[in-house]
């Protein structure tokens, strides 16, 4: 069953919980008369897709569900996908949906409007000599084979299973629950410098990953940009099994503008290390200065304790990595 089908039998148990006899068909066009453009069927409603331009007013909506209804959007665009997230207020953006389907099936969040954004033309990796620009909806399976950080963090993330589903536009956006940290990729993208492109409440913005991460609610990415490094190493700590989220990691670039370090698992979202890269040129100065940059915490994979005695090593490691390869 592709994703937009899955995604839907889900929502439609939502439904379901809370009333058995559903609704079937769009109850927005038989209302109006309005005609529905290139819809999907589905056992028990009807999947909406967008082209750029259509008004998306509730009429245009499909419905699933009884009194626990969900509003499922399929942009065929990306102007569409725009369009429809508007500012972002009320709306629930499912890429990969390996996060955010965990948190709709435990009832956790209860979308009334769900965007699936896999027709959205938002996959693909532009390669312009050592530039690259990436789309949201891009799998990490895709990112796999990129140099160092980047392509050995994608690698580390889960399974394959789990690598060719999720996207990088949701790992950026990944929630942190208390019990493990989230988002791996944050940590090269800081380290690489990458730009964020997204769109939102008062149009589209490109910053930093840092600032995109401080300032991401009701913003919709649609792409991330980043130059080769010169150099780069990607370090974690070890899993007991692929299926379990890192506890910490560090990785590094040498870019143009010199040395750049960041960590995840160390604080909620991914952490430039500004400390460690003043000492850069002392691999083992560097790893105990990067404990300056850090806010650790204990969770269920690891304790502070235990983050703050390998944080070093990891750092440390990295940079002579680095040293070694440049
Ligand atoms: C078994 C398992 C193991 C995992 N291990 C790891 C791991 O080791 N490291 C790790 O980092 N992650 C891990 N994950 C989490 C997850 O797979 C990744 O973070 C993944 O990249 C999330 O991408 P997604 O496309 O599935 O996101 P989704 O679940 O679709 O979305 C995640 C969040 O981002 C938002 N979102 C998605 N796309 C956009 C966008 N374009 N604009 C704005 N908001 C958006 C969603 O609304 C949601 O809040 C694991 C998951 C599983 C199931």
């Amino acid at each position: 069953m592709p994703l937009s089908g899955l995604v839907a039998a889900s929502l439609h148990c939502i439904g379901s919980v809370c009333r058995p006899s559903l609704e079937t068909g769009t109850r927005g066009a038989a209302r109006t008369g309005l005609p529905i453009a290139s819809s999907e069927k589905m056992p028990n409603g009807r999947l909406l897709t967008l082209a750029a331009g259509d008004r998306l007013t509730g009429d245009r909506y499909c419905q699933i569900g009884g009194s626990m209804s969900v509003d499922v959007l399929i942009p065929e665009s990306t102007d569409a996908a725009v369009e429809a997230y508007g500012d972002g207020s009320d709306i629930t953006v499912i890429a990969g949906g390996t996060i955010v389907m965990q948190l709709v099936n435990y009832g956790w969040i209860r979308p009334s409007r769900a965007m699936l954004l896999n027709k959205a033309g938002l996959s693909y990796v532009n390669q312009d000599g050592s530039s690259y620009t990436v789309g949201a909806m891009t799998p990490l399976s895709d990112l796999i084979d990129l140099f160092s950080p980047l392509g050995p963090c994608a690698r580390n993330v889960a399974d394959h299973e789990v690598q060719y589903q999720a996207t990088i536009g949701g790992n950026l956006c990944a929630p942190t629950p208390p019990e493990h940290p989230s988002g791996d990729l944050q940590g090269p993208l800081i380290a690489l410098g990458a730009t964020v492109r997204s769109a939102g409440a008062g149009a589209e913005r490109t910053e930093s990953v840092e600032d995109f991460l401080a300032n991401k609610d009701g913003r919709l990415v649609l792409d991330i940009s980043f130059t080769a490094p010169d150099a780069g190493a990607f370090a974690a700590l070890d899993r007991p099994h692929t299926r379990h989220f890192t506890a910490l990691a560090v990785s590094g670039a040498k870019t143009a503008d010199g040395m750049r370090l960041a960590a995840t698992g160390a604080g909620p979202t991914g952490v430039r290390l500004s400390s460690a890269e003043a000492a850069a040129g002392n691999p083992a100065a560097a790893g105990v200065a990067a404990l300056q940059d850090v806010n650790l915490r204990d969770d269920a994979l690891a304790s502070a304790w235990y983050r703050e005695r390998t944080l070093p090593s990891l750092v440390a490691r990295v940079l002579t990595e680095i040293e070694e390869a440049s």
